[in-house]
């Protein structure tokens, strides 16, 4: 397909971390720990060269945690207290800086891992104050929900690609409208 252009910093990080889980291809680039070092390494994380399984649980969950939380519904709740567990954990808080303002937060991070997710954090946190993060949206499509981010005007979309999920939905209302016009006849 052909991606829609990629979030803006500091969102690129959620957007790029919810992705590594492509559902309609059944692709997961964090299903082993070399997977998860490979995901932190490109992403600029660095540190975390030999995460354990339990490393890669965490980040899962937390990635999941990330997926509900774009897509809002019924998972919100759960997710939003995974997500405050992990702020709690990290003890990720905003801490003012000299200088220019930039992405003004710190964590206790006794691990390698404990500062990627709070780097995780502190952009979900940043992009929530600036409103920014209601545009980064996961796919209305319920075997894709790839996470895109909305840059129409009345941020509107509900598709990552309006030609391959949208296209589907409208083939398989179309088909239902069908199948119920035969049931009926
Ligand atoms: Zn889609």
């Amino acid at each position: 397909m052909v991606p829609r252009p990629a979030a803006p910093p500091p969102l690129t990080l959620v957007q790029s971390l919810v992705n590594t889980r492509e559902l309609l291809e059944d692709r997961d680039d964090l299903s082993t720990p070399a997977g998860l070092a490979a995901w932190a390494e490109a992403e600029g994380l660095p540190g975390l060269a030999r995460p354990a399984e339990a490393d890669l649980t965490r980040v899962r969950r937390l990635r999941e945690a990330l997926r509900q939380l774009l897509g809002g519904g019924a998972g919100l709740p759960g997710a939003v207290s995974v997500l405050n567990g992990e702020l709690a954990r990290t003890g990720t808080r905003p801490l003012l800086q000299a200088g220019p303002p930039g992405a003004e937060f710190t964590g206790d991070c006794t691990t390698s891992l404990d500062a990627a997710i709070t780097r995780v954090l502190a952009a979900v946190v940043t992009a929530r104050l600036d409103g920014s993060l209601s545009r980064l949206k996961t796919c209305g499509a319920e075997d894709c929900q790839w996470a895109f981010y909305d840059r129409s005007p009345n941020a509107a979309s509900r598709w990552c690609e309006t030609s391959v999920c949208g296209a589907r939905h409208k083939m398989r209302a179309y088909r239902a409208r069908q199948a119920a016009g035969t049931a009926t006849r």
